[in-house]
């Protein structure tokens, strides 16, 4: 019994524990309750604003994903850099935006690789130095920064004068392996309002997405000239070898081949003394004796192939060298109608050449460009210094060599001309000697005409030295 109304009594208890008393929550009077109901509509109201702006972060973030893996699909660095800067100048609402980018050199300098919007561009001579305090302060801090923060602490004179180009804009240092590899520099907005944070923000993980992006273009057109290089190299390697074969082929037939030569001469000679009386006879054997002159100058021209005479080396002034051999050939270029000029920087130094072997050579390019002008033409000979070596052209408005035939003019025996006229060593034989002084002879054809050039360093000490056997 008594259990039975304790367990009554314990319910109630129970019950009334368990059931809120609304009464005390509840705004008693109407004043209160429009009170809470204003507070429950603003805090409706910002949580809907901060909706809002997670959403637009989320738009944003994702846009950034979009951008970056657009920037690490692009292997071609200027179309990279055009990108970045429209996309910046669009998202952000600047005018203007520039590139200053580390060459990939020993100094380590920043300077305008790419400058995109309105106003005149700054010039390209002015550059950041490496090392200055702002750079210094920039790598450190990793973050954009306002010009106008930089301009009333660390920038020095010339970082100045650098800045304000872009006004009160932001500068984004691009960091690549814990190093500084460029600035990208944006004006200030076109609605005159400050950045904000989303702004800065959106630079700041651009920024870092792109200095790896320029990073893998660089890479990029690193390999891609390298696997170029190589291929010429072993282009090169190819031929010169080829060339060095035949050249050595030819040394021995000539070798073989002079001797009786020699002898065929002599017995002709006394034949011609005996046989005066009879015309024929000595026509056919005048005719003999010019073949054989023909074949002295093709042993001669393929012993020069492999082993050029005279091979002394002395330093030379080039442009005295040169208007010797032009004016030597000059009085028979004056009645063919070929007009010869000159045209020789006066500051070329002398070069550390064989004068010999390289008049050969000059002269067989200049009787080349006279024989590919039978109707007159003109032919200028230039000397242009450069750095290491010195670039000698000879430039012809005759047809040119089709671009086919171009790759097979250096081969020995290679000719077009009449076989009367032409052995087709002439080239080759130049060719050996220019290798041999450690330069290079090319040709290219023109809008007109063909050109020869030839480059030769200053020094002997590059010369290759081969055996004079
Ligand atoms: P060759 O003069 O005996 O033919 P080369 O080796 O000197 O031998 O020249 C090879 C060929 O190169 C010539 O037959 C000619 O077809 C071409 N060539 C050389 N120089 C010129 C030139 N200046 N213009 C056009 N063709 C040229």
């Amino acid at each position: 019994m008594n259990n039975k109304k304790s367990t009554k009594n314990n319910y109630k208890i129970d019950s009334k524990k368990t059931t809120p008393n609304t009464d005390t929550l509840q705004p008693k009077t109407k004043s209160q309750l429009q009170t809470r109901v204003h507070e429950l509509e603003s805090k409706t109201r910002s949580l809907t604003e901060l909706n809002r702006l997670h959403k637009r972060k989320i738009f944003d973030l994702y846009t950034i994903f979009e951008i970056s893996r657009n920037f690490n699909t692009l292997l071609d660095y200027q179309q990279l850099l055009d990108t970045f800067i429209f996309t910046s100048l669009a998202q952000v609402g600047s005018m203007k935006a520039a590139f200053y980018l580390s060459s990939h050199s020993e100094d380590k300098n920043y300077s305008l690789i790419k400058f995109k919007g309105s106003g005149k561009p700054p010039s390209k001579n002015n550059y950041f130095k490496d090392g200055t305090k702002m750079l210094q302060n920039l790598a450190k801090i990793n973050r954009p920064f306002k010009i106008d923060d930089l301009l009333s602490t660390t920038a020095n004179e010339n970082e100045k004068k650098l800045l304000q180009l872009f006004e009160h804009g932001l500068v984004v240092p691009l960091m690549y392996q814990a190093e500084l590899s460029g600035l990208f520099i944006i004006s200030d907005k076109l609605s005159s309002r400050e950045f904000t944070d989303d702004d800065i923000e959106f630079l700041s993980i651009l920024g870092n997405q792109i200095s790896v992006a320029i990073e893998n273009t660089w890479l990029f057109e690193a390999e891609k000239s390298a696997t170029k290089q190589l291929r010429e190299t072993q282009q090169q390697l190819v031929y010169s070898e080829r060339l060095a074969a035949l050249g050595e082929m030819s040394a021995k037939v000539a070798h073989e081949i002079n001797n009786p030569l020699g002898i065929i001469k002599n017995y002709l000679h006394l034949t011609n003394k005996l046989l005066v009386e009879n015309n024929n006879a000595t026509e056919y054997l005048n005719i003999v004796d010019e073949e054989i002159d023909r074949i002295a100058k093709i042993v001669s021209e393929l012993l020069d192939f492999h082993r050029p005479r005279g091979f002394e080396i002395q330093k030379i002034d080039v442009a005295k060298l040169t208007s010797s051999i032009v004016s030597l050939m000059s009085r028979q270029f004056e009645k063919n109608k070929v007009v010869i000029t000159q045209k020789y920087d006066p500051n070329t130094p002398e070069i550390e050449i064989s004068p010999e072997s390289v008049k050969q050579v000059f002269l067989n390019l200049i009787i080349n460009a006279y024989d590919a002008m039978p109707k007159g033409g003109q032919l200028e000979v230039s000397i242009t210094p450069h750095k290491d070596d010195v670039s000698i052209q000879f430039s012809d408005t005759g047809p040119g060599i089709p671009p086919e035939l171009i790759p097979r003019i250096f081969e020995p025996f290679f000719t077009t001309k009449d076989p009367a006229k032409g052995t087709g060593l002439g080239l080759s034989v130049c060719y050996g000697i220019i290798k041999k002084h450690n330069g290079s002879i090319t040709f290219y054809n023109q809008e007109i005409g063909g050109c020869f050039e030839i480059r030769l360093p200053y020094k002997s000490k590059d010369m290759l030295h081969e055996s004079n056997s």
